[in-house]
């Protein structure tokens, strides 16, 4: 959409050894040439064991591949044995973090509450949140999806004020298309990406939901990326499974 800057994010999930993932990230952006890569943003988002592999393998690259991660502690520091903190993503110069994927809202029983403080803490390390909302089977079968979807943002997004809502990118992740091979169809993702922006035009300003970029993400792959971008509304895709081949997901961001 006009004034929207594409954005493709690879999320590699618990994936690749160390070597793989240096190797996957060297071809990646041996891949994109500098002209593809300012025209769509491309990140990934490895597992935090290989962030400062990917740090040290782009430093220095003006084709600046973007990176980022899956996850990140509402909190600064302390004792929460195993978590990583905003502050540290911000030393290891991520620009986008996962919040509320549905794999850690259900895996971990993360709730709107801990969603939205993750955002916060995102927010306040100056790390762009990368938020995810999507309803499972039951929710569309009732023709509750846009419903839950905005619920969900509403929640995300409590006590967050436009100017700290300026860097967020949401993603419509619908839970049963998600490493499944079940996309939604374009249409489907349009109807419910659209009524996210209108909520966030509600909340905040019709100029932060005009410059709010929103993802699609389930499931998608080389051959259904073009219907998916050709949606007024959808500026991009969190791709799961396919951005672990290099040439699927090259070919995603060269949708175009
Ligand atoms: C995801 O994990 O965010 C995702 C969309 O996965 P997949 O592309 O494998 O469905």
């Amino acid at each position: 959409a006009p004034g929207r800057r594409p954005l493709m994010a690879g999320n590699w999930k618990m994936n690749l050894n160390h070597l793989e993932a240096i190797a996957l990230t060297q071809k990646l952006a041996f891949s994109l040439n500098e002209r593809q890569l300012s025209e769509v943003e491309t990140v990934v988002l490895p597992p935090f064991t290989d962030i400062r592999s990917v740090q040290t393998l782009v430093a220095g690259d003006k084709l600046l591949l973007g990176y980022g991660a899956q996850d990140l502690s509402p909190y600064d520091s302390g004792a929460h044995t195993g978590d990583i903190s905003g502050a540290m993503l911000a030393k290891l110069g991520c620009s986008y973090v996962l919040v509320g994927h549905s794999e850690r809202r259900e895996q971990h029983g993360e709730d709107d509450a801990v969603v939205n403080a993750k955002l916060k803490a995102a927010i306040k390390h100056e790390i762009a949140p990368l938020l995810c909302v999507g309803e499972g089977l039951a929710v569309r079968e009732d023709g509750e999806h846009v419903a839950h979807c905005t619920a969900q943002l509403v929640a995300a997004l409590k006590g967050v004020k436009a100017e700290q809502a300026a860097s967020l990118v949401l993603a419509y992740e619908p839970v049963w298309a998600i490493g499944t091979g079940k996309t939604a169809t374009p249409e489907d993702a349009q109807e419910v990406i659209g009524a996210l922006r209108a909520k966030l035009a509600e909340l905040y300003s019709v100029e932060l939901a005009e410059q709010t970029r929103i993802l699609y993400g389930g499931s998608v792959k080389s051959k259904n990326i073009a219907g998916i971008m050709a949606q007024s509304d959808i500026d991009g895709a969190l791709v799961g499974g396919a951005s672990l081949d290099v040439e699927e997901f090259v070919l995603i961001c060269r949708y175009r």
